[in-house]
């Protein structure tokens, strides 16, 4: 395990030097005590109640118009802009843990066992209120919701959050990532592909039991879903475009009981990760189709269950120039840096881009001489620093957009 004193010097609090001014030491050290005690206290999906009372009691001082708890565990906290009739732009910050056991050796690491902020939302969550600090001391044009999104690693949050009506009428949404792929203060704000459709398949195969010793009186699913297990491969081998990204993964396969048992069925599970609708449609008709031809070639049944989940992200031009503007005039120009391969990733804001135009950004979370490690393992955590990063992007981004769309300008 790393020296945790190395690793706190490492993950350290320090305010970029473009972003000082913004963030005075009682302000930086509010924020970073938010973040560490969410990190501490991580909480699941629609459990994150203790979570979401350190983050109102936060936002409540900042004084909002209003503040409403929306979907159980989420927060939409409303900022006065500085001409009322002006369109409403809303910035989202996601606050769900993982069930992963905490591995990084950080000294603010979970006291939740087996429960981590594993994929940087305790960050996500401060960055937001640390927007709010600053849209509280200059405001937009037009008023600022601040979101504090529940379950997001279930897919299931925005989904929850837009189907309160919180939401509606908002004219723009901005939202981002930790990314340690990039270094703290590089931001990726660019139009086009950002995370793909996650789509989940669950296939039944039927046969027939029988005794292991007599392979012929049976239907066996076991040597049917091998062969599955291969066909599929041949979706994105040989079907989709080599061009297009595409992805399809086995997770899962559960068959039988002991080992002179010919099983009756076998189960497997998997995710379909695609970034624009036709290559998702073909995943899902492709895996039903060879699931279907598989299965009767080994005289098996087959069910095929695909579970819709988060569209891909795919930001549009002009809320990621804002995004971009934003980026460029708090961390210079060579700050903004292109995502380089596409992220098959998914993120459930693209529920939020299905409703209303919006820009998902990616910010560098690496501190010097760390290493890329990757979201969703017991090592990851985000370096501190990008805390303030995020925080004065998402806020710019929101005071760029609001001017941008009074004015006229389209999202
Ligand atoms: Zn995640
Ligand atoms: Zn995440």
């Amino acid at each position: 395990m790393p020296d945790a004193g190395a690793l706190l010097d490492a993950a350290g609090a320090v305010v970029p030097d473009a972003l000082t001014p913004l963030f005075p030491p009682a302000r930086r050290d509010a924020l970073v005590a938010l973040r560490r005690d969410l990190h501490r206290h991580p909480e699941l999906a629609f459990a994150e109640s203790r979570t979401a009372d350190a983050l109102e009691r936060a936002l409540a001082a900042l004084r909002p118009v209003s503040i409403d708890r929306v979907a159980g565990t989420g927060i939409v906290a409303r900022f006065r802009g500085r001409d009322p009739q002006a369109p409403v732009v809303a910035v989202r910050g996601d606050i769900d843990a993982l069930p992963i056991h905490e591995n990084t050796g950080l000294p603010f690491a979970s006291v939740n066992d087996g429960v981590m902020h594993a994929c940087g939302h305790d960050v996500h969550a401060s960055w937001a209120v640390g927007a709010a600090h600053l849209l509280a001391e200059r405001p937009a044009l037009g008023d600022v919701l601040v979101v504090l999104q529940p379950a997001e690693e279930t897919g299931a949050g925005a989904a929850a959050i837009l189907a309160t009506g919180a939401l509606d009428g908002v004219a723009a949404i901005f939202g981002a990532h930790v990314d340690r792929r990039f270094a703290v203060g590089e931001v990726v704000a660019q139009p086009g592909p950002l995370a793909a459709a996650a789509d989940t398949f669950t296939i039944a195969l039927l046969g027939r039991g029988a005794h292991g010793a007599r392979p012929h009186e049976s239907a066996d699913p076991v040597v049917g879903a091998a062969a599955l297990v291969s066909a599929l491969q041949t979706i994105v081998s040989r079907r989709v475009n080599p061009a297009i990204p595409a992805v399809v993964t086995v997770a899962t396969l559960h068959a039988g009981t002991a080992p002179n048992v010919i099983a009756e069925r076998a189960t497997l599970g998997g995710t379909l990760r695609a970034v624009d609708p036709a290559t998702r449609a073909l995943l899902a008709a492709e895996v039903r189709r060879v699931a279907e031809g598989i299965a009767a070639a080994h005289g098996l049944t087959a069910t095929v269950d695909i579970a819709l989940g988060p569209p891909p992200i795919v930001n549009p031009e002009q809320p990621a120039a804002w995004a971009r503007t934003a980026a460029e005039s708090l961390l210079g120009a060579a700050a903004v840096v292109p995502l380089g391969i596409t992220n098959m990733g998914g993120e459930d804001f693209a529920y939020y881009m299905e409703r209303i135009p919006g820009c998902f950004l990616r910010i560098g979370a690496r501190e010097a001489g760390g290493a890329p490690i990757a979201a969703h393992t017991p090592q990851f955590h985000a370096a501190e620093a990008s805390l303030f990063v995020g925080a004065a992007v998402l806020a710019e981004t929101a005071r760029v957009a609001s001017a941008a769309l009074a004015a006229g300008v389209r999202a």
